[in-house]
């Protein structure tokens, strides 16, 4: 059976404003159905890292809220900290990156909480039984709550070809252990020949698992190039954007599979005691190439298209990207090619990347449908 998705562009009038079309869409996904009185609400988004500027505005976040007030919900606003070092990696800093950006008390009317605690280690281990993981590790506070509005800023992923719903859960949920369960395989490697020598990515990396080497000829004033040890790396990839010479790429191999799979049970465990009381919407708003973890957001791929409600969280990525797909791309943009409508922004961006792994996997162990009815509202 198909998932329904709803769907908001963002043409407005006076009469009918952006946060009206919001209100719709929420009614339309049955918040009042999901949410009792009480119930403790987490409402899951991006803060976005220092400098980024393409996350989910407060704003919007203020009318859920809201909107879960009516409900007599109690709603906080929550993300857990990152595995790499930046402005998010441990409470304090993430915090102060959220006010930062505007997510205070008074402006979205709810609190606003780490959901991993201080240092990303305040977790519950869920039982999944599944193929790869029989535990996941999950942020205590989103195990914790009664119910779950997943808030997706929709952008393009190194890892995942695009950045959406299942990602929002499976890694954006998931403690620092098991953020670091989904990245250990993947290590990245220095192309010798593009590397300038300049050691930055040696500051950027939290594991010291980078150092300089001599170049092969074995003369002390041949080049130095930068050298993985993949024994100390946790593949967080936090070098691979840093280098300002593109020389650290990620290894494709079947680490990528393996890696979306890995994600999907993560959101298999987020929502395995609120499957049913989980709302997502999706902004596909300032469609970057890459992921608001970075501290910089790059020119929208397409132009902005609208807001998606839905109750099945396949059925919202799979609609998030064929909307992404289905526009003309921006030639201002990263996207080296595939510019037509119809053409697959995210393969042109990644081209060894297959982001229908996730949506598949995800089918697969019953998390939600790719097919879907998209209702414009
Ligand atoms: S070398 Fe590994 S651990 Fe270090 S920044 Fe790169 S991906 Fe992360
Ligand atoms: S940041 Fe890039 S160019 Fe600089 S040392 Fe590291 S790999 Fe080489």
């Amino acid at each position: 059976m198909k998932s329904q998705v709803f769907f908001s562009d963002l043409k407005v009038e006076s009469k009918k404003t952006l946060f009206d079309k919001l209100d719709t869409l929420l009614d339309r996904t049955d918040l009042k159905g999901k949410i009792r009185e009480r119930d403790l609400v987490a409402i899951k988004l991006h803060f976005g890292e220092k400098g980024n500027t393409a996350y989910v505005r407060p704003i919007f976040l203020r009318k859920v809220v809201d909107r879960i007030r009516e409900c007599k919900g109690k709603p906080f606003l929550t993300d857990t900290n990152t595995l790499y070092i930046g402005t998010r990696s441990e409470a304090v800093s993430h915090l102060t990156t959220a006010y930062q950006h505007g997510f205070t008390e008074s402006a979205v009317n709810a609190p606003v909480l780490i959901a991993d605690g201080l240092r990303g280690n305040s977790a519950v281990k869920v039982k999944i039984d599944k193929p790869i993981f029989k535990t996941v590790s999950i942020a205590h506070a989103i195990h914790m709550a009664d119910a779950l509005v997943c808030v997706t800023h929709f952008k393009g992923h190194e890892l995942s070809g695009f950045g959406g719903t299942l990602k929002n859960l499976g890694m954006g949920c998931a403690s620092r252990e098991g953020k670091l369960a989904q990245h250990s395989n993947i290590s990245p490697k220095v192309k010798k020949k593009a590397c300038k020598g300049c050691e930055l990515c040696l500051s950027w990396c939290p594991q010291s698992a980078i150092s300089m080497v001599q170049s092969d000829s074995g003369s002390e004033k041949g080049p130095h190039f930068a050298f993985i040890d993949s024994k100390n790396c946790i593949g967080c990839g936090e070098c691979i954007l840093t280098c300002p010479a593109g020389a650290i790429q990620i290894q494709w191999n079947e680490s990528i599979p393996l890696f979306q799979k890995k994600m999907v049970e993560h959101a298999y465990g987020v929502l395995q005691k609120k499957k049913e009381k989980t709302l997502y919407l999706s902004f596909l708003t300032q469609v970057s190439p890459a992921c608001d973890c970075y501290g910089f957001s790059d020119t929208p791929i397409v132009k902005d298209i609208g807001i998606l409600s839905s109750e099945d969280p396949v059925a919202i990525d799979q609609a998030s990207v064929d909307l992404v797909n289905g526009e003309e791309g921006n030639r201002s943009s990263q996207l080296p090619q595939h510019w037509e409508k119809g053409e697959d922004k995210f393969r042109a961006l990644y081209p060894e990347v297959d982001w229908t792994i996730q949506l598949a996997y995800a089918e697969e162990i019953g998390l939600g449908t790719r097919e879907y009815e998209l209702i414009k509202i």
